[in-house]
C-alpha cells in the first residue's frame, strides 16, 4: 500500500463546486494517513493557497501548485516553471511595443484583484502570491490574440484558460509536475489522480488508476484510460467514493 501516492485536484474534486464543503473527505484523510499513503494536492492554486488548505484537511506532503509549475517539499519550494517576473516583464514589453490592451492580476491593487475575481482580500492576498504564472484578462481583438499567442510561442511561453482569464506560463501541467516526483521524490510509486476539469486531463491518462469527477455541469470529463471510475456523486462525498473504488486495487 505504501508505494502508492495519490494527485488531488481541490476544487470540484475533493471540494464542491458550489459550496465549497469539503468536511466528507476528513474521515478517508485519516484513514489513507494511517495506511501510510501520501496525498499530494496538485492544483492551479498558488502555493500559498495551498499551504492554507494543508493546515485544514491537516495534510503535511508535498504540493503542486500552480500547474505543476511550482513543487514544494521538504521544506523547499523549487520551480518548474518559468518566473513570475520575467513573464511580467515580457508582458509590459509587448504592451508597449505593439500597444495590445490586457490586464493582469500583476497591475491591480489587492482591492482591484478583490473586485475582478470576487475573492475576499484574504483569498486574495493567497491568490496574488504567484511565482510562475501571471492570469491576465485580454481585452483586445480576437485578431490580436492571434499575435499574442505567436509571441509567446516563441519564447517558449502558452497558456491555459481559467474562467475569464488566461494563464501565461511556461509549458508544465498538472501531468509532468507529477513525473518530476516520480523521478525526484516517489521513485517506483504508483499513482492514483483525481480530477474534474481539463486541466487534469493528462495528469488522468498518466496515472495508473484514475477518478473523474462530475464537473460543474454534472458531466464527466471523457479519458482514455484502462482503469478509471466516475463516482456517482460530486464533491466531496464523489472523491470519498473514488478511494473507496481505488484502495482495494492498491496493493
Ligand atoms: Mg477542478
Amino acid at each position: 500500500m505504501a508505494n502508492w501516492f495519490i494527485s488531488t485536484d481541490l476544487d470540484g474534486t475533493m471540494l464542491n463546486h458550489v459550496t465549497h464543503d469539503y468536511v466528507a473527505v476528513l474521515p478517508m484523510l485519516n484513514r489513507l494517513q494511517l495506511l501510510g499513503v501520501t496525498v499530494v494536492l496538485n492544483s492551479t492554486k498558488t502555493a500559498a493557497e495551498l499551504t492554507n488548505w494543508q493546515d485544514r484537511l491537516n495534510l503535511n506532503a508535498p504540493l503542486i501548485a500552480e500547474n505543476g509549475g511550482v513543487i514544494c517539499f521538504d521544506g523547499q519550494t523549487r520551480l518548474l516553471g518559468r518566473a513570475r517576473s520575467e513573464i511580467c516583464d515580457l508582458l509590459q514589453a509587448w504592451r508597449v511595443q505593439y500597444g495590445w490592451q490586457f490586464a493582469g492580476y500583476n497591475d491591480w491593487s489587492l482591492a482591484e484583484l478583490m473586485r475582478q475575481t470576487g475573492f475576499t482580500s484574504d483569498h486574495a492576498e493567497l491568490a496574488a502570491q504567484r511565482l510562475v504564472t501571471e492570469p491576465i484578462l485580454w481585452q483586445d481583438s480576437a485578431e490580436n490574440f492571434i499575435h499574442f499567442e505567436r509571441q509567446l510561442a516563441q519564447v517558449g511561453l502558452s497558456w491555459q484558460k481559467a474562467g475569464r482569464f488566461y494563464h501565461i506560463m511556461a509549458a508544465h501541467n498538472k501531468a509532468s509536475a507529477v513525473a518530476w516526483l516520480l523521478v525526484n521524490r516517489f521513485q517506483g510509486y504508483k499513482v492514483l489522480a483525481l480530477g474534474d476539469g481539463s486541466a487534469d486531463h493528462l495528469m488522468l491518462e498518466q496515472a495508473d488508476l484514475a477518478v473523474v469527477l462530475s464537473n460543474e455541469q454534472a458531466e464527466y470529463l471523457p479519458i482514455k484510460h484502462a482503469h478509471f471510475f466516475n463516482p456517482p456523486l460530486p464533491a466531496p462525498q464523489g472523491w470519498v467514493q473514488g478511494l473507496e473504488w481505488a484502495l482495494p486495487q492498491m496493493r
